[in-house]
């Protein structure tokens, strides 16, 4: 682990590393805490810039049939991650996106600041689920989306 990654500033000068190499595991800077869109989310410590990878899935819980607060992964794939993504709240104008191209790993795909919940849109990526009402409270809103209880 380069020291470098747990600076919270000068996040701009090391973007560069960050895109060449997705060796960084960077769960020390996120954080769950109750959220006041559902349940428990998960925040920021830190800035993270536009089209940073952020997080790397880990795929040691993986099934291949839809399971409850699994996420789907491709390939007839769903896995569970206690540690983030089982946590990752729905938005309708997220701030991250799933990115499935290599390996499952989160993207941001605007500047989340420090403290900013972080947020995902469940419809792009999810197969199967129920309509749940959305509590998202952006202006785009879509009113719903799709969860697996
Ligand atoms: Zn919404």
């Amino acid at each position: 682990m380069e020291a470098e990654y747990n600076k919270t500033t000068d996040a701009h000068e090391s973007t560069q590393k960050k895109r060449s190499s997705r060796k960084h595991i960077c769960k020390p800077f996120l954080f769950k805490v109750p959220s006041e869109i559902h349940g428990t989310g998960i925040f920021t410590q830190r800035d993270i810039n536009k089209g940073e990878v952020f997080y790397d899935i880990p795929l040691k819980v993986l099934f291949h049939e839809l399971r409850p607060r699994c996420a789907f992964i491709g390939n007839n794939s769903w896995v569970s991650d206690e540690e983030v993504l089982n946590y990752i709240n729905h938005s309708c104008d997220p701030n991250t996106k799933l990115d499935l191209t290599i390996e499952p790993r989160l993207v941001a795909v605007r500047t989340i600041r420090m403290g900013e919940e972080i947020t995902v849109d469940y419809n792009l990526t999810e197969r199967g689920g129920n309509r749940v009402s959305c509590n998202c409270q952006s202006s785009n809103c879509g009113g719903y989306f799709l969860r697996k209880e």
